[in-house]
């Protein structure tokens, strides 16, 4: 079980080092505001894969699966990429829209 986590951390790390790679480096901001939502979902089968596979008790998918659905609706639904300078911008304020980058102020 312990070799599993290991295996588990390393590809979570792998992943977070591609996908903060990716948002640095390219420059398509069309491409990012396409292939992000389903990042995010993927990132959560994964995850649910791998909570499985180091051998969670099944009966807690009965708070991992809403709470991933939530967390991924929500950051899906907060992020935006600048259309101008392709910066990645979050809203932390959940009730109101971002309507400027906060890197170089063009509307969103
Ligand atoms: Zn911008």
């Amino acid at each position: 079980m312990e070799d599993r986590f290991k295996v588990f951390m390393a590809v979570w790390i792998l992943l977070a080092i591609f996908s903060l790679a990716f948002q640095r480096f390219n420059k398509d901001v069309r491409l990012k505001q396409k292939i992000y939502p389903w990042t995010m979902i993927g990132m959560g089968i994964i995850f649910i894969f791998f909570t499985i596979w180091v051998g969670a008790p099944l009966n807690s998918l009965f708070f991992t699966v809403p709470s991933l659905i939530l967390i991924c609706f929500i950051t899906i639904r907060n992020s935006r990429y600048c259309p101008k300078c392709g910066a990645f911008v979050y809203n932390w304020n959940w009730f109101d829209k971002v309507k400027y980058c906060s890197k170089c102020g063009a509307p969103l």
